[in-house]
């Protein structure tokens, strides 16, 4: 599937707000965002016309951003969480918080998505038992999620883990001495606590 690779800040500027996008750095004083929010380009600090739509607009693309996702399979995403029984906006984030990458990361096994899809492909974790590379790969509740035996001593993963400061969320129970997680149950988006308004999208959407 294809991905984004331009430079990460850039969409931090654009969306004017901190993405986490590239793990601790995001967390210095070298981050883009609190060094310079404008937007970027040549025009960037020209203000641009709020709308209904550009404000929806830009919830969806902070949404995608954040999960590395490009349109088409985040719209995707969006029309099986509306066929799915419950609140639309809250399926989406719940399949969204599902992706192995998404929680390969959460575990603290990576220090940002982007690194975390990086371990999958190269099939550094098994999930309940056998390796998987598929960073789109959907976990479900008691999905067991572990880092391979020849990946245990890989720098990346340990570094990371040293840095997560137990930010593990408690929908997730981590054996950081077996290097293994299961997914107890999936997140609100409270708990989630991202700089979005879902609902903005499904509005979007829904146009
Ligand atoms: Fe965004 Fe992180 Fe770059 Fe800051 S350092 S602009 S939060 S990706």
């Amino acid at each position: 599937m294809a991905r984004y690779i331009g430079p990460a800040c850039r969409l931090c500027r654009r969306e004017g707000t901190k993405l986490f996008l590239k793990g601790t750095r995001c967390f210095t004083d070298k981050c883009a965002v609190d060094r310079r929010n404008t937007p970027p380009g040549q025009h960037g600090q020209v203000r641009a016309r709020v709308s209904e739509y550009r404000t929806q607009l830009r919830e969806k693309q902070k949404l995608k951003r954040i999960y590395g996702l490009l349109e088409r399979q985040f719209r995707q995403y969006f029309f099986k969480a509306d066929r799915k029984k419950g609140v639309t906006g809250d399926n989406l984030l719940t399949f969204l918080e599902s992706r192995l990458d998404n929680v390969v990361y959460r575990l603290g096994f990576a220090a940002s998505r982007r690194q975390s899809r990086m371990l999958v492909r190269q099939n550094h974790f098994a999930v309940n038992g056998k390796p998987v590379n598929i960073p789109s790969y959907l976990v479900e509740l008691g999905t067991v999620i572990e880092v391979r035996e020849k990946s245990k001593s890989l720098l990346p993963i340990q570094e990371s883990l040293e840095n997560s400061g137990g930010r593990t969320p408690s929908w997730l129970d981590l054996d950081k001495t077996q290097l293994k997680g299961e997914v107890k149950a999936f997140p609100d988006k409270e708990e989630l606590a991202l700089p979005v308004n879902e609902q903005l999208v499904v509005e979007l959407y829904s146009r």
